[in-house]
């Protein structure tokens, strides 16, 4: 087969490779899982079994409406018993089980898909009705072949596989920790999707945006994914195979130059000393964090906490997770936000209601003003965690100081709650706001005598600022975090913050980009929060260049009318100040 391309946006950094497996949101996710040959006829037998089995259920659901005079569907059962008794499809699977090597599940699965596909283009009416039939008789084999709560499940994949899909939800992302998946590529989505921030926690390449993808690219379709230029090449010969493994062990090693100093203080050569501190999604993902020198948590993603489960996450169980946080670094700051739902992540425990524009919606501290229950909740878990370490709170989505005080309103009575009860909590906690709303930018001077710490969220700032929506990949060549809006609404933050005193940080993904890091330097940033796998590199710049540099690289910036201009000249900087910090490896947002 013939090698081919595709191309579509860097989301994940990093080289991967391995089979393709296309992720229908429809189908089950059942990956391919193989065999030994004396296994052979346990699978059949198995296979067969679930056919019986599913041949009582049937029976008995038809003999209970049977019994109804008033039900017309008894009939529909009669065609699920003939899909049951088709000798070809059972035929089918069997002599695949046993030339394959692969279990009854997943070749049975394959031979179904290959009947719906031709039962949906029959012309005929009628018999192209019968698909659902096919579905649904098919649905209960595999429930009787498999664990019925497993069907669903990404952590089912437990081969080395690449994922093909046409969307994945920040849910689904997260629910491939812990598993071989050696990355994903997908049709639609942008480079700040949380999609692609969680390949980034989750140390897999990922390339969206790829509009087709899902199209273009076969089950089991041999594929690697090159997270760094975001290319998707299928069928590689073997010569671009050796190519990629060589660019992958260069990959390893330039970052294998940061090594040594990722203990050492993020300080400029001239005494200009900042943050670097994490950004965190799961708990689990702690020991990364601290093995790449994070100064504390910058940013905690509690909504991730939410998701995957039908429930919502009690008091208890929130409080013993944030303490686990607190506690595992210690002695440094960890910065709990609260939950930010809604844009593009969302729960299955709350029924929410689908709003046009989520972005615009209902969305983070919004949600969580409207719903004081899962809010208060939350709160108290934080406060009685920040007895335990250096704790502070932040509110994402501010818009305004109104709504600072709102929030802080139900802080107050919490806090006043606790004290009642007696639980101990830190009654100095400091207490932020996210800036990423342009109206809380423009009003940063007046927050700034509100709040007692910044952090600057440029994924949202850009999309709300620029009008550019971060998870559609139509307009991703607008997403510009280089353009003069952003850099004077940044600017205009970082000072109304130090007027006041306070610190200001910055948690999106701008942070990790060496080139535009080093523009922050020079605006003033005190915090710089990354994804833990960025950290050396991003301390190795600091380390590298002045803080005198940075601050004419900032003033030069400042009078340039285009992102593409600003990232020119930064990295031309870079290259002259710090020339090991710009590999050939591409950063995640400069394009
Ligand atoms: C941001 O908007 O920059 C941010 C850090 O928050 P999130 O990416 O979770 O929206
Ligand atoms: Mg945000």
């Amino acid at each position: 087969m013939k090698e081919f391309i595709l191309k579509g946006i860097p989301a994940a950094s990093g080289i991967a490779e391995g089979p393709g497996f296309i992720l229908d949101k429809q189908d089950f996710i059942i990956p391919p899982r193989a065999i030994m040959e004396k296994e052979v006829p346990i699978e059949i037998a198995r296979f067969e079994e679930a056919l019986i089995k599913t041949r009582e259920e049937i029976l008995a659901i038809q003999k209970k409406i049977g019994s109804d005079p008033l039900s017309q569907h008894a009939q529909i059962f009669d065609a699920h018993l003939l899909v049951l008794e088709d000798r070809t499809l059972i035929e089918d699977v069997i002599k695949r089980v046993r030339s394959d090597k692969l279990s009854a599940e997943y070749v049975f699965s394959e031979v179904l898909k290959k009947y719906i596909k031709i039962f949906s283009s029959i012309e005929d009416e009628y018999l192209r009705e019968r698909v659902g039939d096919v579905n649904d008789v098919g649905r209960r084999i595999l429930k009787n072949l498999m664990d019925e709560n497993k069907l669903h499940e990404l952590e089912n994949l437990t081969e080395d596989l690449v994922i093909v899909s046409h969307d994945l939800s920040p849910s689904d992302t997260a629910s491939m920790y812990n598993t071989n998946i050696k990355a994903f590529v997908t049709d639609v989505g942008g480079r700040t999707s949380h999609s692609a921030i969680m390949a980034k926690t989750l140390g897999i390449p990922a390339v969206v945006g790829l509009k087709d993808a899902t199209l273009r690219i076969q089950n089991q379709d041999y594929i690697i994914v090159d997270g760094r230029k975001g290319l998707v090449i299928i069928h590689p010969t073997e010569e671009t195979k050796a190519s990629y493994r060589n660019m992958r062990s260069r990959m390893l090693k330039f970052r294998g130059q940061f090594e040594d100093i990722k203990d050492l203080p993020a300080e400029t050569p001239d005494g200009r000393k900042v943050v670097i501190a994490a950004n965190l999604e799961l708990p689990e993902e702690i020991p990364i964090v601290l093995d790449q020198g994070a100064e504390g948590i910058g940013l905690f993603r509690t909504e991730y906490f939410y998701m995957n489960r039908i429930d919502l996450p009690s008091e208890e169980e929130q409080f013993e997770v944030y303490k686990k946080v607190v506690d595992a670094l210690s002695p440094e700051t960890v910065t709990i936000r609260t939950l930010d739902l809604g844009g593009d992540k969302f729960i299955s425990s709350l029924e929410i209601p689908r709003e046009m524009y989520p972005f615009l919606g209902l969305r983070a501290i919004r949600f969580c003003l409207e719903r004081p229950d899962i809010f208060k909740t939350q709160l108290r878990a934080i406060l009685r965690a920040s007895a335990f370490g250096k704790l502070r709170l932040m509110y994402p989505m501010i818009s305004g100081p109104g709504e600072l005080r709102q929030a802080n309103a139900v802080l107050k009575e919490v806090m006043r709650n606790l004290e009642d009860e007696k639980i101990p909590f830190d009654k100095d906690i400091p207490v932020g706001v996210m800036i990423e709303v342009p109206s809380a930018a423009v009003t940063a001077d007046m927050l700034a005598k509100e709040a007692d710490f910044f952090s600057i969220g440029t994924n949202d700032l850009i999309q709300y600022t620029l009008a550019v929506d971060r998870v559609n990949q139509q307009t991703d060549d607008l997403y510009d975090p280089g353009h003069p809006a952003i850099l004077r609404l940044v600017k205009q933050t970082i000072d109304a913050a130090h007027k006041e005193n306070i610190s200001v940080g910055l948690c999106g993904e701008m942070s990790s980009d060496p080139a535009l890091a080093f523009i922050l330097l020079g605006l003033g940033l005190d915090e710089f929060s990354m994804s833990p796998v960025s950290i050396p590199q991003i301390k190795k710049m600091i380390r590298s260049v002045s803080l005198k540099d940075a601050q004419d690289l900032a003033e030069a910036v400042l009078k340039l009318s285009t992102g593409e201009e600003v990232g020119e000249l930064s990295k031309n900087r870079l290259r002259e100040l710090a020339p090991d910090i710009i590999s050939d490896e591409g950063s995640g947002q400069n394009k």
